[in-house]
């Protein structure tokens, strides 16, 4: 391996700088040449890939967002297209490529090694939303970014005897709204693991105004589950709660990363060029019981959502 690119792919998540860092660091001193591919595929399709330096991936661990952009390319799917992103690397000679993003980018990497570019994906996302891994970069970062907002809203619900219903990304993955239930102590956590039955969560929150006499009651809930503010209009009607929407959005993908998500890129960009250089591709990096692991993307993409029972058990314990 005499040359290696990176790009991030997909959505963007606090950390892709620092793992971006830890590539082009650890490449740069095993004596291999970096090239940063800018806007993802799109980027690679179109050829604007410039070689990184030690000095340009300075000060960026603890910046938010992805020096080297992001893009989505539904096009990449096709062969004809993946052959165009191949000639781009043919032609500056890189022979191997590490992706950082989420499943969807995985699969553009799997594409590539199966016609001779060996890749290695990192997982990019805010969303915890792949199994192989306990956690991907950029989880941690907008964790605290969901708990410091919803510590926030819990103050001024309390005040006002409102029921804050906080919708929380999580891509179909719960983990960003059960980790934050624990962690702000809500009263209701709703994921698509959780289910959704209205009347229930209504009777639920009657019970915390009259039985319990809470002065303010959290519920969290992914995004893609149902209208936020409909069913806080619910709540309003139908407890003692006047009930309140806040869809977090898009903050919850900033901000500068948390230690601990700069630490995880750090290892996993590192594990990703020593297996680029020991000729793997493939393979997507992990961290399991505090190990980093690569696993067959193949695999990884057809492990089934981990089962969160213990936890949603402590959040039930909890309440
Ligand atoms: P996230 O969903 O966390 O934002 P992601 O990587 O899953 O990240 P996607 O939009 O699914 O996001 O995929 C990112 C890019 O990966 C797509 O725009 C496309 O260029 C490429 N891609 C997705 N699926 C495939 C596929 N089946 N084959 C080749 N490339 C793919």
């Amino acid at each position: 391996v005499k040359r290696i690119g990176i790009l991030t792919s997909g959505g963007d998540a606090p950390g892709m700088n620092a793992a971006i860092r830890a590539v082009t660091r650890v490449a740069l001193k095993s004596g291999v040449e970096v090239y940063g591919i800018y806007d993802g595929y799109r980027g690679l399709v179109e050829g604007y890939i410039e070689p990184l330096t030690r000095n340009d991936v300075g000060d960026i661990i603890d910046r938010g967002g992805t020096i080297l952009g992001s893009a989505r390319l539904p096009e990449f799917k096709d062969p004809a297209v993946q052959e165009k992103g191949i000639m781009q690397l043919r032609k500056r000679e890189i022979d191997a490529l590490v992706v950082i993003g989420g499943d969807g980018s995985y699969r553009g990497a799997l594409a590539l090694t199966n016609q001779g570019i060996n890749c290695i994906g990192l997982p990019g996302t805010i969303d915890n939303d792949i199994t192989c891994t306990d956690s991907t970069i950029g989880f941690d970062t907008a964790l605290s970014t969901v708990v410091e907002a919803v510590d926030k809203l819990r103050d001024t619900s309390s005040s006002h005897h409102r029921c804050s219903v906080v919708e929380v990304m999580g891509n179909h993955c719960g983990d960003l709204a059960l980790w934050s239930g624990i962690a702000c102590g809500a009263e209701i956590v709703i994921t698509a693991q959780t289910g959704f039955e209205e009347t229930e969560v209504l009777e639920r929150l009657k019970e915390f105004d009259v039985v319990k006499k809470k002065r303010h009651a959290i519920v969290v809930i992914s995004e893609k589950i149902t209208d936020v503010d409909a069913f806080a209009k619910k709540v309003s009607l139908n407890t003692g709660f006047s009930g309140r929407a806040t869809v977090l959005g898009h903050v919850q993908r900033g901000g500068s990363p948390t230690p601990i998500d700069r630490v995880l890129a750090s290892r996993m960009g590192e594990k990703a060029v020593d297996l680029l250089l020991a000729g793997i591709g493939g393979q997507c990096v992990g961290i399991k019981d505090n190990q980093i692991i690569a696993v067959p993307i193949e695999e990884a993409l057809d492990m089934p959502r981990a089962s969160r029972k213990r936890l949603q058990d402590l959040f039930d314990r909890l309440v």
